[in-house]
């Protein structure tokens, strides 16, 4: 038994150096990527359910690792936010989705797109450089910024940037709704335009009866504070039905389209232009 111990305890030691090797090769690795050309921007389609038009889109950052291939942010925002690079990460994203919404726009027939950006509160909250850069940052119309419940609560100078940004027009969209301990008055508080529902809440539809009725408040709770409401994770016909029956006016999911290169969006777009 002792010598089980043993090994197990040695066993243990190489794994957890194998894990901290592994972070620190993918620190490594996610510092060239920035500074190189290897991160991309897929877009998935928002929808409006009334109609079944594209309204916009929601910017998400791959890794096009030379090796590894796609990776998805589950895989490195979490080491881009331990190592300061979320920065530089965040600065990217803004710059890109920045460019391609300009492009967009600058065609009359998708001029109405809108293209919404996930911003981390680690970002927000980064050293004076990143925070200027985000403040400074030449927002084209239509730019809308994603924060989630924890950046709004946790931190108050993270809620001071955000209103900051609020003063400059920028649009600000809760994401993850319900998933925190906001009650929708803390929403009201903060300079909040819209609340993503998070996918826990659509999972459940159309057959829970108590699901059914969290929805149906929110939906009007928000309807009173003139809130858009954007329901996530949409992956079937039914769940979009009850939404619709519900009032909820926006959605996103794989039932209308996953996230694609900015090729397949713009088709996607032109293929679902509003009435
Ligand atoms: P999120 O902002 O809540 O984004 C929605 C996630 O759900 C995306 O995963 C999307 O691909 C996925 N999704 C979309 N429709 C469906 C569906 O119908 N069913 C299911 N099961 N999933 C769906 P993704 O792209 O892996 O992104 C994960 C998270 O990473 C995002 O969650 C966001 O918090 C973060 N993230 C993504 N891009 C960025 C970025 O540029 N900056 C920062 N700071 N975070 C980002
Ligand atoms: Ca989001
Ligand atoms: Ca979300
Ligand atoms: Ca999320």
């Amino acid at each position: 038994a002792k010598q089980a111990g043993k090994n197990g305890a040695q066993l243990f030691d190489q794994s957890m150096h194998e894990s901290v090797v592994r972070r620190l090769t993918t620190e490594r690795e996610l510092r060239e990527a920035v500074a190189g050309d290897q991160l991309r921007l897929h877009y998935q389609p928002v929808i409006c359910l009334d109609d079944g038009s594209c309204t916009g889109f929601e910017a998400l950052v791959r890794w096009q690792h030379p090796v590894r291939g796609l990776l998805f942010p589950g895989d490195f925002i979490g080491v881009a936010e331990a190592s300061g690079l979320i920065g530089a990460l965040g600065a990217w994203v803004l710059q890109e989705g920045a460019r391609q919404l300009r492009e967009w726009r600058a065609r009359p027939e998708l001029a109405h797109l809108s293209l919404a950006v996930n911003v981390s509160g680690k970002q927000l909250l980064a050293p004076a450089q990143p925070d200027e850069r985000l403040l400074a940052f030449d927002f084209p119309p239509g730019l809308e910024l994603e924060v989630t419940e924890s950046t709004l609560i946790d931190t108050p100078e993270a809620g001071a940037h955000l209103r900051a940004l609020a003063q400059l027009g920028v649009p600000l969209s809760l994401d993850d709704f319900g998933t925190g301990y906001a009650s929708l008055a803390a929403v009201q508080r903060h300079p909040i335009g819209t609340l993503k529902l998070d996918r826990s809440f659509v999972a459940p539809l159309p057959a829970g009866k108590r699901q059914r009725a969290i929805v149906a408040s929110v939906l009007t709770l928000a309807a009173h504070l003139d809130l858009r409401v954007i329901a996530e994770g949409l992956e079937t016909p039914e769940q979009v039905a009850a939404l619709r029956d519900l009032g909820c006016r926006h959605g996103q999911g794989y039932v209308f389209c996953r996230p694609v290169p900015a090729g397949e969006a713009t088709a996607y777009a032109l293929a679902h232009l509003p009435g």
